[in-house]
């Protein structure tokens, strides 16, 4: 006799992103400028207690658009993430977060799935070929360069950045090509965007 535990497929885990979230592709926008406020206001409290040190400055997030390069870009100034926050928060909670969203949901019909899941950082996957985070933490550490593909590897690597916070670049892909149109995003950034406690800027104009 054999026994043991299943274990759930992650990799399988961006195909279902793209399928069970079929209708709702902009959400990952909301998903993205909701971190970056959250890692604002996270700095604006340390900075409060006296655990952030020195100027906090301007901390408004800027979305911005590229084109040529076909990607779509949100950049924070918040409190950025090192290296070993980046493997804890993003590498290691997505592919459990898999788990979890595999098990909860199989044979589940698409509108009761979505809405029950926040996915998060992950939602970027619908819209995108390829997603960049490139981060430099509010505390003395490299800044980091995260690459993933959409398959369950990733490349992490020290980088430069000369201003604390993350940028998140979107690789735009084929089917999604709509995300690069500005009038497209506008619209977007105009229903989730109302009422948030931080200033986001597109195209130079406060939103
Ligand atoms: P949640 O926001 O529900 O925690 P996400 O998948 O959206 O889940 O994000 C996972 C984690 O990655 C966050 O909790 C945070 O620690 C980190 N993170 C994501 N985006 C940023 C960002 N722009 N700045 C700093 N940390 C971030
Ligand atoms: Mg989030």
């Amino acid at each position: 006799m054999q026994k043991g535990s299943i274990r759930v497929q992650t990799e399988n885990i961006f195909p279902i992103i793209k399928k069970f979230l079929y209708s709702e592709h902009d959400i990952f926008l909301r998903e993205l400028i909701s971190n970056a406020v959250d890692a604002t206001q996270k700095l604006k409290t340390l900075s409060s207690i006296g655990e952030a040190k020195g100027e906090i400055g301007d901390l408004s997030v800027v979305i911005s658009l590229d084109a040529e390069a076909k990607t779509l870009t949100i950049s924070d100034k918040g409190v950025g993430m090192t290296g070993e926050e980046v493997d804890k928060y993003i590498n290691q909670v997505a592919f459990s977060g898999a788990e979890e969203f595999l098990n909860k949901y199989k044979g589940q019909n698409e509108n009761n799935i979505i809405g029950h899941f926040g996915l998060g950082f992950y939602s970027s996957f619908m819209v995108s070929d390829k997603v960049e985070i490139i981060t430099r933490s509010f505390r003395e550490s490299p800044a980091v360069r995260w690459e993933c593909d959409g398959s369950p590897e990733y490349q992490l690597e020290e980088t430069t950045k000369e201003q604390r916070g993350t940028d998140i670049v979107l690789h735009i892909n084929e089917e999604s090509q709509e995300f690069l149109e500005a009038d497209r995003i506008k619209a977007v950034l105009n229903r989730f965007c109302r009422f948030l406690p931080v200033p986001i800027f597109f195209e130079g104009e406060q939103v």
